[in-house]
């Protein structure tokens, strides 16, 4: 049905009620005219003739399917060209949809990168996307360079607190590590970070001072005798000897080690120094009056392999039990006695 003629009749037929009814829209438009056919009011228009009253039938199809279709076209959604799609074949199944796993018992299952399908579909084509991907890539570095030159930018500007992150982050310090990440990840540091960062830098300023202090406070504590002892067991052939004194442990640092010819003292698991070139250096967990033990037994090893030997019936070499009497009276395996120079 012809808006146009609608129009151009409605508009000619002049009384103003049967215009404004006929310019309501399509729909009412639509039922008024089917509701005259329907009370038989006489006269149908059509395009291009007049059907008189006795082509009801006809005009009933007529205005039935013309109704339909308008109806169709007004609600039904609006139909867009089909958008291309491009498919890709699933590398994971390679287009099986399905995946074999299991070495011994090989089991198959639904493939899970493509979802059983065997392939992706894309609304754009490989070119395009690929295309996206390298500017994607470029931007990314941009924003990355942009930040590297920032976080330069802030190195500059926070000297000290660069150079501790610098030194900190390469004696592989975890927290410096990820807060230079983060420089260079974002250009900066946030306010929390820069203050975490100052309160490391005082704490290790203090720490300084404290070893500094305890270096020149220490007193002069020669220990030779220990080294000497070792250096005979290394002489005997011993590849790892062990002297156990008082409630202590003495060990050399392996040659390869950075603290080689040193050798160490532990309680436990507890680290508290080193011998190194007749003198005890003491880690921080070892205070004052330990430290005055590990004097004592260091600079006379021998006597206290004996008193070790005694107090707990274990030779302080080789920890094995003493059995003879020899033995139990001297406080020491005779092998490992002689071993170390006693
Ligand atoms: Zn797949
Ligand atoms: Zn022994």
């Amino acid at each position: 049905m012809s808006r146009s003629w609608w129009r151009h009749k409605a508009g000619g037929f002049g009384p103003s009620l049967f215009r404004e009814f006929f310019g309501l829209g399509k729909i009412p438009r639509l039922f008024f005219i089917w509701g005259l056919h329907k009370f038989n009011f006489g006269l149908y228009f059509s395009h291009d003739h007049v059907i008189g009253n006795n082509d009801s039938e006809e005009i009933m199809t007529t205005v039935f399917d013309s109704l339909t279709e308008d109806l169709d076209a007004i609600y039904a959604p609006s139909r867009k060209p089909a958008a291309p799609v491009y498919k890709q074949t699933c590398g994971k199944c390679n287009g099986k949809g399905r995946v074999t796993f299991g070495f011994t018992y090989v089991q198959s299952g639904t493939c899970f990168a493509c979802k059983g399908k065997g392939f992706f579909e894309f609304k754009t084509s490989p070119e395009q996307r690929a295309k996206a991907r390298v500017a994607s890539q470029a931007r990314k570095d941009r924003v990355q360079a942009a930040a590297v030159a920032r976080a330069d930018d802030w190195r500059a500007a926070n000297p000290v607190e660069a150079q501790w992150l610098e030194k900190s982050a390469s004696r592989g310090f975890e927290f410096a590590v990820s807060l230079s990440e983060a420089l260079n990840k974002f250009g900066h540091l946030t306010e929390g970070q820069i203050a975490a960062v100052r309160k490391c830098i005082v704490r290790d300023d203090e720490r300084k001072v404290e070893q500094a202090q305890r270096a020149a406070s220490a007193p002069e504590l020669t220990v030779e005798a220990i080294e000497t002892a070792f250096a005979n067991a290394k002489q005997a052939g011993i590849k790892w000897p062990k002297l156990r004194l008082d409630d202590f442990v003495f060990s050399p640092a392996g040659a390869n080690s950075a603290n080689a010819g040193a050798v160490y003292v532990k309680q436990g698991e507890t680290y508290l120094g080193k011998v190194l070139g007749g003198k005890l250096f003491a880690s921080r967990d070892c205070n004052n009056e330990t430290r005055d033990r590990i004097v004592a037994v260091a600079t006379d090893p021998h006597a206290a392999a004996v008193a070790y030997g005694k107090r707990f019936g274990r030779c302080a070499v080789c920890a094995r039990e003493l059995s003879d009497e020899a033995s139990i009276e001297r406080g020491i395996g005779p092998v490992c006695a002689e071993n170390y120079g006693w």
